[in-house]
């Protein structure tokens, strides 16, 4: 008999109080350990290692892998520019009783480097002031991370077996658009019934996804031997301005798309930005001439339902036409670089999926109405388990603020109820 949404609740409360300070502790340490990506590499070993550390006491069947194995596949979402030899995916098996559903609950241990922009304090530093944990990853996604080994740990503290298997994964390579961790997971075997990844969704259950695709726009068009000569200089900068006219044009235009349910109050539901824009640079030792070089770093987004690489397409086509219409970029043309290849497709879950229901009712259980659904803005790895391994997959993560950006930080309370959530949702769906 399955316990009653009330019992799961209570059950999870319980199971996880003991266990409240070892959590913020992981927390910490994880937050500690510099587990930067940059493509084409990733340093996210070390925090593994912290990971796996933790999880001795419990007796778990840990399993600490090389996903350098992926450079063999023939996935199409193999990223071929990254490296992945020496870079290991951790995951825990708590095997069920053979008779209930199976659960995988992953997230990322790599994160974004700090930036150059200031922090208050130290990003390595894990301080924890007025309930939040402060440091680079604590939100994205660290605490979530912990939050949901946490429930292997509970479940294995207090000698309890659920029905269906759990699997316990933390990947490397999800930022700058990779995914190779998911992949690697997947490509061994390490499925279930069902998927949860914890991002930092601020307790809202996200059941869609929106793609995202990443080129550079370059135009070279100066002569580095004209500056000063008799030859008028030639610049790629103002051209840049029709340039981004046109990329302005493609933010009113997709405002168009068809929706969806899920997007449809979103303001801007698919937003075309700019996330870098350079002709020369501002460094004091650059010297003061005229930019030989343009670039543009453009991101488009999708919603689950469209047909991405048409959109591509007609998006490329635009592109020439522009130029073509241009003089400027007639004579020195655009090229495009696409930073990543294929781009990252969104994902959606039904409203009355079995797993929708089940996380939902767990998170209303926990937290009340604060746990609402809803769809993330921003892409992720969550396409690749559902559309391409067809395990349905949610987002669930804590409170937090400054993800990708200085002073990030997790509230620390709400990665306690964030692990709550997911120990009530395991109980229930695994039986
Ligand atoms: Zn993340």
């Amino acid at each position: 008999m399955r316990a009653s949404p009330t019992a799961s609740v209570r059950d999870a409360r319980r199971l996880l109080r003991p266990l409240a300070k070892e959590i913020v502790a992981l927390t910490r340490a994880l937050v500690r350990t510099d587990s930067v990506s940059v493509p084409p590499d990733g340093h996210e070993t070390a925090a593994q290692k912290v990971l796996r550390d933790a999880l001795k006491r419990y007796r778990m069947d840990v399993e600490l892998y090389d996903t350098g194995f992926l450079r063999r596949s023939r996935h199409r979402y193999v990223r071929r520019d990254r490296r992945y030899a020496g870079r290991h995916n951790l995951v825990a098996r708590l095997p069920g009783r053979g008779r209930g559903r199976s659960l995988l609950l992953s997230g990322h241990m790599d994160t974004v480097p700090v930036g150059r922009e200031p922090w208050r304090s130290s990003p390595w530093s894990g301080a924890v002031r007025n309930g939040r944990l402060h440091g680079r990853g604590s939100w994205d996604m660290k605490g979530g991370l912990a939050a949901q080994f946490a429930v292997g740990m509970a479940l294995r503290n207090a000698g309890t077996r659920l029905g269906g298997d759990l699997l316990c994964e933390s990947v490397v390579d999800e930022e700058f658009a990779g995914g190779g961790g998911t992949l690697a997971g997947r490509l061994r075997g390490d499925n279930a019934d069902a998927c949860a990844i914890a991002e930092g969704t601020n307790y809202e259950v996200v059941r869609a996804t929106r793609g995202g695709h990443f080129f550079d726009l370059v135009c070279r068009a100066g002569d580095p031997m004209g500056y000063f000569s008799k030859e008028e200089v030639v610049s790629p900068a103002v051209p840049v301005g029709r340039l981004l006219g046109w990329i302005d044009g493609w933010t009113v235009r997709r405002r168009a798309v068809e929706r969806g349910e899920i997007y449809r109050d979103f303001p801007d539901p698919v937003p075309v930005q700019v996330l870098a824009l350079e002709a020369n640079r501002f460094d004091p030792d650059v010297p003061w001439s005229v930019p030989l070089v343009s670039r543009v770093r453009v991101y488009f987004q999708f919603l689950p339902h469209e047909d991405v690489p048409a959109v591509v397409r007609e998006v490329e086509a635009s592109l020439r036409a522009f130029g073509a219409q241009d003089p400027f970029f007639r004579r020195y043309p655009i090229e495009v670089r696409r930073i990543v290849d294929p781009p990252l497709l969104g994902h959606e879950l039904a409203a009355d999926h079995p797993w929708t229901r089940c996380l939902h009712g767990a998170a209303t259980g926990i937290l009340g109405a604060k746990a609402k659904i809803s769809a993330s803005e921003w892409p992720c790895d969550a396409f690749l388990a559902q559309r391409e391994f067809g395990i349905p997959t949610l987002l669930f993560g804590p409170r937090g603020a400054g993800s990708h950006n200085p002073n990030e930080y997790v509230e620390v309370v709400s990665v306690l109820r964030t692990a709550e959530v997911y120990l009530a949702a395991a109980l229930e769906w695994c039986g």
